[in-house]
């Protein structure tokens, strides 16, 4: 067929892992215009398309502040920093995330500390949170609670605990836009949620971004020096600072695309329960949805008894798979 022809350039990949491409055509004028918008104004950073796009982003998570900046990694990086960690401080995440939610930690001078997943919704286990909070030389400053897949960590149990000592959250939403617990958005729940556009994020840029939300005015003026060499004025650096800002084409598209968002989320959660219904639970476990959360399906993640000739299947037949990830961490 000729549409066929056109869409697939990589002809063993029928179904490829993601269709950027499709997902444009089915908003070409929108993009295309908002995109001339930014050129026409001669307006490429921190101008009116950001601070529409962070107003939008922030009503649509539920939080009082949204920060745009240049990469996910950069929101994780300088959320660190906002909240003060630093040089030595423990941070504790899992390690059966992407990198760069470990890179950040790194960046902002603290150590890694990993606690292990449960194993049923892959995000962190609150027991496992708590065991290395007890001891006394992994008292840590900070978590990093990833959202994995999609799937909302499970916070309440996290939450009391972090509390309790004394420890400051921060959600890793580079995978959950979108993504319900108990009905409050991830990202309007820690004390800073961090997004990732990469483009193939449920939201993407076409190019790299990032956004801090948080409820807590502090944290966000901290964070819009943070982004914009420190600078409060012109030239004037209250603190030191770096250049992670997201620009204003970033934010024009990403405007488009934040109002397709539930409608493709729920085209996500279409699919997943279809695969679900297919799959024979005897020999794949298929994702486990908790009651009170709703998941976003960033990808579809099974496990399988034989998992590579399950893959080596499925791309005969040109369907392609990927492993989340092959490699923990630790
Ligand atoms: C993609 C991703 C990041 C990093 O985002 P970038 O925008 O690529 O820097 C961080 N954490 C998780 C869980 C991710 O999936």
């Amino acid at each position: 067929m000729n549409t066929l022809k056109k869409t697939s350039r990589i002809t063993s990949d029928m179904v490829p892992f993601f269709d950027l491409k499709a997902q444009y055509l089915s908003i070409k004028d929108d993009i295309d215009s908002a995109i001339k918008d930014v050129i026409d104004s001669g307006w490429f950073i921190l101008g009116k398309k950001g601070e529409v796009f962070e107003a939008e982003f922030a009503s649509y998570i539920g939080s009082r502040h949204a920060i745009g900046v240049g990469s996910g990694t950069e929101a994780l990086h300088m959320g660190l920093l906002s909240l003060g960690i630093g040089q030595g401080d423990k941070v504790i995440t899992t390690p059966n995330t992407a990198i760069p939610t470990v890179s950040a930690i790194r960046f902002a001078g603290a150590v890694p500390l990993f606690v292990d997943i449960d194993p049923k919704t892959y995000t962190m286990s609150a027991q496992a949170l708590e065991g290395c909070l007890s001891k006394r030389d992994r008292k840590a400053k900070a978590i990093i609670v990833v959202h994995l897949f999609g799937q909302p960590a499970f916070l309440d149990p996290i939450i009391e605990i972090a509390r309790r000592y004394d420890v400051k959250i921060i959600e890793d939403c580079a995978q959950s836009h979108g993504a319900l617990y108990k009905g409050k958005k991830t990202g309007s729940i820690g004390d800073i949620g961090a997004f990732s556009f990469y483009p193939t994020k449920n939201v993407g840029a076409y190019g790299d971004g990032g956004l801090c939300t948080t409820n807590n005015d502090e944290i966000a003026e901290r964070l819009r020096l943070l982004r914009n060499y420190g600078q409060k004025d012109r030239y004037h650096a209250a603190i030191e600072g770096y250049n992670s800002r997201l620009d204003e084409l970033q934010a024009g598209i990403l405007s488009v695309k934040l109002k397709k968002l539930d409608g493709w989320n729920e085209r996500r959660r279409q699919l997943a329960a279809l695969y679900t219904s297919l799959l024979d639970p005897s020999k794949a476990d298929t994702p486990f949805e908790v009651a009170s959360a709703r998941h976003v399906y960033h990808l579809y993640v099974i496990r399988h008894k034989k998992r590579d000739g399950l893959m080596a299947h499925l791309k005969d037949r040109g369907i392609a798979t990927l492993i989340h990830y092959p490699i923990p961490i630790h």
